[in-house]
């Protein structure tokens, strides 16, 4: 894909234009950052495995009536999406206290929280993607109330699929990180859609039995096996074929045959 023209480079994706007006193409790089790029390192596969458990997520929640940006995948790497304009939040939703909600109340990790938390942060890397509430989204005008509402009631919805969904293949779903986006249709009408992503790099899934992290903490804690954890949740997810000796690349099950 690189004829088209490059839009944006972020962490772990770019951005191309997309072959019609509206559309977008989303391509997963293999790069992985923690600790606001300041630790990085180059992890073979992982951009297949997200594009893939990605594109696996986004079919789940549109057959929930979830709107997303995810229109087809187009190769081991890429997607076409809608485009949109991403709105400055990331939006968490919690239901195992880890990572950052154990720093700032002082929680034990693991500790299962009284009720699902969803927290908004202000999308701004030179400021650490801080915390922040309803008063300063509205009140900097980074969305309207209305906006908030739905991202609230869409994360939780999607919360609620997700645990069902993870919880069937023996995996806990701590927490995940979620990104929208605005989208114009023909008719001008805007539609906030899921964008961005859902896969191991943001998420917190762990094994129910074992509490065995398969996600992104295996790198920011220096856990190694990255890649093979990610692959895990892939096997089990259905979208790989249950081989361990086969690399992520060549064992993936094609679509309609899992
Ligand atoms: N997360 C993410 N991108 C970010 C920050 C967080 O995907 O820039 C995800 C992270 O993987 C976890 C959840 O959001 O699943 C909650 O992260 P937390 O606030 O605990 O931050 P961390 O401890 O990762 O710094």
């Amino acid at each position: 894909m690189s004829r088209r023209k490059k839009l944006y480079e972020g962490k772990a994706k770019i951005l191309y234009e997309g072959p019609e007006p509206g559309t977008l193409v989303q391509y997963f790089k293999d790069d992985a950052t923690a600790f606001n790029a300041q630790k990085k390192a180059i992890l073979s596969g992982k951009g297949v495995l997200n594009n893939r458990i990605s594109e696996y997520i986004m079919i789940a929640l549109e057959r929930i009536n979830i709107p997303t940006h995810f229109i087809k995948r187009i190769n081991m790497r890429e997607q076409l999406i809608k485009k949109v304009e991403i709105v400055p939040l990331e939006v968490i939703c919690r239901n195992v206290a880890a990572g950052s909600i154990c720093k700032m109340f002082g929680l034990e990790e693991g500790k299962p929280l009284p009720r699902s938390i969803i927290e908004f942060c202000y999308k701004e890397d030179k400021l650490n993607d801080p915390l922040v509430c309803e008063e300063h989204i509205l009140a900097f005008g980074w969305a309207t109330a209305n906006e908030v509402d739905e991202m609230t009631a869409m994360a939780l919805r999607i919360n609620d699929f997700l645990c069902g969904m993870f919880a069937a293949i023996g995996i806990r779903l701590v927490d995940f990180k979620i990104e929208f986006g605005r989208h114009t249709d023909k008719n001008g009408n805007i539609e906030l859609l899921l964008a961005d992503e859902i896969s191991p790099d943001s998420c917190r899934l762990w094994d129910l039995e074992t509490d065995k992290k398969l996600d992104k903490d295996r790198f920011r804690r220096d856990l190694g096996d990255v890649t093979e954890a990610y692959t895990e949740v892939a096997t089990r997810l259905g979208i790989l074929k249950a081989n361990p000796t086969t690399s992520p690349t060549l064992s993936i099950v094609p679509n309609g045959d899992k």
